[in-house]
Protein backbone atom coordinates (compact mmCIF):
# COMPACT_ATOMS: atom_id res chain seq x y z
CA UNK A 1 0.00 0.00 0.00
CA UNK A 2 1.58 3.19 1.32
CA UNK A 3 5.68 3.35 0.23
CA UNK A 4 6.76 3.54 4.11
CA UNK A 5 4.45 -0.14 4.38
CA UNK A 6 7.05 -1.50 1.77
CA UNK A 7 10.16 -0.81 3.33
CA UNK A 8 11.56 -4.05 4.70
CA UNK A 9 12.68 -3.93 8.51
CA UNK A 10 16.23 -4.16 8.70
CA UNK A 11 16.12 -7.86 10.59
CA UNK A 12 13.46 -9.95 11.50
CA UNK A 13 12.87 -12.36 14.21
CA UNK A 14 12.50 -15.67 13.49
CA UNK A 15 9.46 -16.61 15.16
CA UNK A 16 11.32 -19.98 17.11
CA UNK A 17 14.95 -20.91 17.32
CA UNK A 18 16.61 -24.11 16.64
CA UNK A 19 19.13 -24.99 19.98
CA UNK A 20 20.27 -28.21 22.12
CA UNK A 21 17.37 -29.29 24.20
CA UNK A 22 17.72 -31.03 27.30
CA UNK A 23 15.55 -33.33 26.03
CA UNK A 24 17.96 -34.45 23.69
CA UNK A 25 19.34 -33.05 20.33
CA UNK A 26 18.48 -30.05 19.02
CA UNK A 27 15.41 -28.74 19.64
CA UNK A 28 12.98 -25.89 18.91
CA UNK A 29 12.11 -23.25 20.92
CA UNK A 30 9.39 -20.43 20.76
CA UNK A 31 10.73 -16.40 20.37
CA UNK A 32 7.19 -15.44 20.81
CA UNK A 33 3.89 -16.28 22.74
CA UNK A 34 1.79 -18.95 20.68
CA UNK A 35 -2.15 -19.47 21.09
CA UNK A 36 -3.64 -22.37 20.42
CA UNK A 37 -3.73 -23.48 16.72
CA UNK A 38 -1.44 -21.26 15.17
CA UNK A 39 1.24 -22.46 12.69
CA UNK A 40 4.11 -22.44 14.91
CA UNK A 41 6.91 -23.77 12.35
CA UNK A 42 6.68 -25.76 9.21
CA UNK A 43 7.66 -29.19 9.54
CA UNK A 44 10.17 -28.98 6.46
CA UNK A 45 11.39 -25.83 5.01
CA UNK A 46 13.50 -27.53 2.33
CA UNK A 47 11.78 -30.99 1.60
CA UNK A 48 11.50 -33.49 -1.13
CA UNK A 49 8.23 -35.95 -2.03
CA UNK A 50 8.52 -38.87 -3.48
CA UNK A 51 5.40 -41.21 -4.08
CA UNK A 52 4.05 -43.10 -1.16
CA UNK A 53 5.78 -47.06 -1.30
CA UNK A 54 8.38 -46.17 -3.68
CA UNK A 55 11.55 -47.76 -2.72
CA UNK A 56 13.09 -44.33 -1.86
CA UNK A 57 10.42 -43.70 0.99
CA UNK A 58 10.81 -46.85 2.30
CA UNK A 59 14.80 -46.05 2.74
CA UNK A 60 13.84 -42.84 3.93
CA UNK A 61 11.68 -43.81 6.33
CA UNK A 62 14.33 -45.38 8.80
CA UNK A 63 15.08 -41.68 9.73
CA UNK A 64 11.67 -41.56 11.40
CA UNK A 65 11.77 -37.92 9.62
CA UNK A 66 9.57 -38.81 6.89
CA UNK A 67 5.74 -38.34 6.96
CA UNK A 68 2.84 -39.49 4.84
CA UNK A 69 0.87 -36.43 3.20
CA UNK A 70 -1.15 -37.88 0.70
CA UNK A 71 -0.64 -40.03 -1.57
CA UNK A 72 3.28 -39.06 -0.92
CA UNK A 73 5.80 -38.81 1.47
CA UNK A 74 7.87 -35.85 2.78
CA UNK A 75 11.28 -36.26 3.26
CA UNK A 76 12.78 -32.90 5.27
CA UNK A 77 16.45 -32.11 4.06
CA UNK A 78 17.99 -32.22 7.64
CA UNK A 79 20.64 -29.41 6.53
CA UNK A 80 17.69 -26.69 7.07
CA UNK A 81 15.77 -27.04 10.44
CA UNK A 82 12.35 -27.10 10.82
CA UNK A 83 9.67 -28.66 12.86
CA UNK A 84 10.83 -32.13 12.37
CA UNK A 85 13.57 -31.05 15.06
CA UNK A 86 10.95 -31.03 17.54
CA UNK A 87 11.37 -33.16 20.52
CA UNK A 88 8.73 -35.46 21.99
CA UNK A 89 6.78 -34.44 25.29
CA UNK A 90 3.91 -36.85 26.78
CA UNK A 91 2.68 -33.38 28.01
CA UNK A 92 2.81 -32.02 24.20
CA UNK A 93 1.80 -27.99 23.30
CA UNK A 94 2.04 -28.61 19.73
CA UNK A 95 0.82 -30.97 17.36
CA UNK A 96 2.23 -32.55 14.11
CA UNK A 97 -0.19 -31.99 11.04
CA UNK A 98 0.99 -34.15 7.65
CA UNK A 99 -1.73 -32.67 5.18
CA UNK A 100 0.14 -30.40 2.42
CA UNK A 101 3.70 -29.51 3.26
CA UNK A 102 3.76 -30.80 7.08
CA UNK A 103 3.50 -27.94 9.77
CA UNK A 104 4.00 -27.70 13.85
CA UNK A 105 0.44 -26.37 15.00
CA UNK A 106 0.39 -24.83 18.47
CA UNK A 107 -1.80 -26.75 20.93
CA UNK A 108 -1.95 -24.66 24.26
CA UNK A 109 -0.32 -21.59 25.26
CA UNK A 110 3.63 -21.67 24.26
CA UNK A 111 5.63 -18.93 26.14
CA UNK A 112 8.89 -17.18 24.80
CA UNK A 113 11.57 -19.52 25.42
CA UNK A 114 9.40 -22.31 26.14
CA UNK A 115 10.31 -25.43 24.02
CA UNK A 116 8.21 -26.67 21.22
CA UNK A 117 7.18 -30.50 21.69
CA UNK A 118 4.79 -32.94 20.08
CA UNK A 119 3.61 -36.33 20.83
CA UNK A 120 5.26 -38.94 18.48
CA UNK A 121 2.91 -41.57 18.77
CA UNK A 122 5.15 -43.96 17.57
CA UNK A 123 3.93 -48.20 18.53
CA UNK A 124 6.59 -50.42 18.79
CA UNK A 125 5.73 -53.76 18.67
CA UNK A 126 7.46 -56.69 20.94
CA UNK A 127 10.31 -54.09 22.10
CA UNK A 128 8.68 -52.39 25.28
CA UNK A 129 12.01 -50.20 25.94
CA UNK A 130 12.52 -49.48 22.79
CA UNK A 131 12.29 -45.36 23.44
CA UNK A 132 13.22 -44.02 26.63
CA UNK A 133 11.42 -40.81 27.38
CA UNK A 134 13.32 -37.66 28.80
CA UNK A 135 10.58 -35.11 28.25
CA UNK A 136 10.62 -34.30 32.13
CA UNK A 137 6.58 -33.73 32.24
CA UNK A 138 5.38 -34.82 35.67
CA UNK A 139 3.12 -37.10 33.33
CA UNK A 140 6.37 -38.69 31.39
CA UNK A 141 5.50 -41.97 30.87
CA UNK A 142 8.89 -43.28 30.89
CA UNK A 143 8.43 -44.39 27.13
CA UNK A 144 7.99 -42.49 23.66
CA UNK A 145 7.01 -45.90 21.91
CA UNK A 146 3.59 -48.04 23.24
CA UNK A 147 4.66 -51.53 22.67
CA UNK A 148 2.42 -53.86 21.57
CA UNK A 149 3.55 -57.75 21.96
CA UNK A 150 2.03 -60.69 20.38
CA UNK A 151 1.14 -61.43 23.83
CA UNK A 152 -1.43 -58.49 23.78
CA UNK A 153 -2.14 -59.39 20.17
CA UNK A 154 -3.23 -62.80 20.67
CA UNK A 155 -6.00 -61.40 23.22
CA UNK A 156 -7.14 -59.11 20.65
CA UNK A 157 -9.67 -59.58 17.80
CA UNK A 158 -9.89 -57.56 15.26
CA UNK A 159 -13.53 -56.86 13.16
CA UNK A 160 -14.32 -54.29 10.44
CA UNK A 161 -13.40 -50.86 11.04
CA UNK A 162 -11.35 -51.99 11.89
CA UNK A 163 -11.86 -51.98 15.48
CA UNK A 164 -9.53 -54.02 17.84
CA UNK A 165 -11.84 -56.14 20.41
CA UNK A 166 -9.89 -56.99 23.40
CA UNK A 167 -10.48 -59.14 26.34
CA UNK A 168 -10.40 -58.56 30.16
CA UNK A 169 -6.43 -59.40 30.34
CA UNK A 170 -5.19 -56.67 28.03
CA UNK A 171 -8.29 -54.50 28.05
CA UNK A 172 -6.95 -52.38 31.18
CA UNK A 173 -4.02 -51.83 29.48
CA UNK A 174 -5.14 -50.17 26.36
CA UNK A 175 -8.25 -48.44 27.93
CA UNK A 176 -5.35 -46.77 30.28
CA UNK A 177 -3.65 -45.48 27.43
CA UNK A 178 -6.47 -44.35 25.35
CA UNK A 179 -7.77 -41.95 28.20
CA UNK A 180 -4.33 -40.68 28.58
CA UNK A 181 -4.28 -39.62 24.77
CA UNK A 182 -7.87 -38.10 24.63
CA UNK A 183 -6.26 -36.02 27.72
CA UNK A 184 -3.82 -34.69 25.96
CA UNK A 185 -5.69 -34.10 22.78
CA UNK A 186 -3.66 -37.21 20.71
CA UNK A 187 -6.24 -39.56 20.20
CA UNK A 188 -5.46 -40.21 16.69
CA UNK A 189 -2.81 -42.29 18.20
CA UNK A 190 -5.53 -44.75 19.26
CA UNK A 191 -5.72 -45.65 15.15
CA UNK A 192 -1.65 -46.33 15.01
CA UNK A 193 -2.28 -49.07 17.65
CA UNK A 194 -5.35 -50.90 15.68
CA UNK A 195 -3.33 -50.89 12.56
CA UNK A 196 0.07 -52.39 14.01
CA UNK A 197 -2.75 -54.89 15.88
CA UNK A 198 -4.34 -55.38 12.63
CA UNK A 199 -1.00 -55.94 11.15
CA UNK A 200 0.61 -58.16 13.67
CA UNK A 201 -2.63 -60.42 13.42
CA UNK A 202 -2.46 -60.74 9.69
CA UNK A 203 0.78 -61.73 9.77
CA UNK A 204 0.25 -64.45 12.43
CA UNK A 205 -3.01 -65.58 10.20
CA UNK A 206 -0.30 -66.51 7.60
CA UNK A 207 1.90 -68.28 9.39
ZN1 LIG B 1 7.91 -38.33 28.55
Amino acid sequence: MSKRRSIKPMFSLSPVLFRNSDIAGRGVFARRRFEPGEVVVPYAPRQRRVPAGSAEASTASHTKLTLLSGDQVIIPDTAVPGGWLCNHSCEPNATLYASGEGRIQCLRPISPGEEVTIFYGWVSENEPHRDPCHCGSPRCRGFINFDVTDGDAAHVEIIDGPQAVMDDVVRARFEEYGVFLRSIGQEQVEEAIIQTLARMKGRSAVR
